[in-house]
């Protein structure tokens, strides 16, 4: 499956777009869908419905991390 969401960057706070695949392998989901046209998040750990993401702002590189509810 796939989520996604917005985030403001915690360095130069600009607003983008990401997307993560979850609850599949990342190399077998990568080939199976096709909707991948955002920048792609790392999901560092699931835990009672909330996901802990590690993403590079696509502006500055700078590593975000943050959480999402599910
Ligand atoms: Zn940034």
């Amino acid at each position: 499956m796939r989520i996604d969401g917005k985030h403001t960057c915690i360095d130069c706070s600009r607003e983008f777009e990401w997307m993560s695949l979850v609850a599949q392998p990342m190399n077998a989901a990568r080939y199976k869908v096709a909707t991948i046209d955002k920048p792609q998040a790392r999901v560092v750990e699931k835990r009672e419905g909330t996901y802990f993401i590690n993403i590079f702002c696509p502006q500055c590189n700078r590593l975000n991390s943050f959480e999402h509810e599910e």
